[in-house]
């Protein structure tokens, strides 16, 4: 039975975010606002220590398309909105979802709401878009970016004549290319890329290589040769997710 999962080299990852921005292109997701980070692929910057003895690390993070899922359990609505699909992806229909949030509430790799800044912060895979809320408000403010010097989105928007990010339209059963309000998203493992024997696009874009997807039961697959050949971790393994995004050849700079 296939087991899609992603293996990614913190040796060969060199933080550039190439993923990230990829991610957003290809799933129209928002910028980060009102405690939600609408960052389907985010970073980790971690700095231990003090100068000069000092170690800084960069995690990419995303959902972990857990195979003992409690955001999954959690979903109250019958058929789930939040379901793991036969190939092992933690899938998410967006017409079933009644925003409870529960799935945010029950993944430990999501909060309700991200305080700190940034990828030196928190992060959330989950995120929600808040009822009545337009799901893309950057491109309706009218504030300027940098003061005095910049435009705003509402700007941007009217120059160009549309309302970005929606540029990529894709077909998917359970999925909408632009999500509505009053529902949570989050990384699907480019399922709708997937389906057509293509990478998710943060595979696709990463420069360096760094993140191998693939069926994980494949023993002369990728990712399952790089699981043997070196040792790995996944994140908060003590919450027993069974996640199946696994870190190989750890790696902390020192500064
Ligand atoms: S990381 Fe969170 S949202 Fe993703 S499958 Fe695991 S519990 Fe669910
Ligand atoms: S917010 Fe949607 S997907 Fe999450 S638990 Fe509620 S109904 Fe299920």
């Amino acid at each position: 039975m296939t087991q899609y999962g992603m293996i990614i080299d913190l040796r060969k990852c060199v933080g550039c975010g190439a993923c990230a921005l990829a991610c957003k292109t290809e799933n129209n997701t928002a910028i980060r606002k009102d405690g939600q980070t609408y960052n389907w692929a985010d970073f980790l910057h971690e700095t231990e220590g003090k100068f000069p003895d000092t170690t800084f690390r960069t995690l990419p993070v995303l959902c972990n398309h857990c195979s003992d899922a409690p955001c999954v359990e959690a979903c109250p609505v019958e058929p789930k909105a939040m379901y793991k699909t036969e190939d092992g992806i933690t899938m998410h229909n967006d017409e079933r979802c009644i925003g409870c949030r529960a799935c945010q509430d029950a993944c430990p790799y999501s909060m309700y709401e991200v305080t700190k800044d940034g990828a030196y912060g928190e992060y959330s895979v989950i995120s929600y878009n808040e009822e009545g809320q337009p799901t893309h408000p950057f491109y309706r403010d009218k504030t300027e970016l940098l003061q005095g010097r910049t435009g705003s989105g509402a700007e941007i928007s009217s120059i160009t004549g549309s309302v970005p990010p929606h540029q990529t339209r894709y077909n998917h059963p359970d999925y909408e290319s632009v999500r509505r309000d009053n529902i949570v998203e989050k990384c699907i493992f480019c399922d709708h890329r997937v389906k057509n024997n293509e990478l998710p696009y943060c595979v696709d874009a990463c420069p360096s290589g760094a993140r191998v997807f693939g069926d994980l039961n494949d023993k002369n697959g990728e990712p399952a040769k790089l699981l043997k050949q070196y040792q790995h971790f996944v994140l908060q393994p003590e919450e027993g997710t069974k996640p199946n995004v696994f870190y190989i050849r750890d790696y902390s700079a020192k500064v």
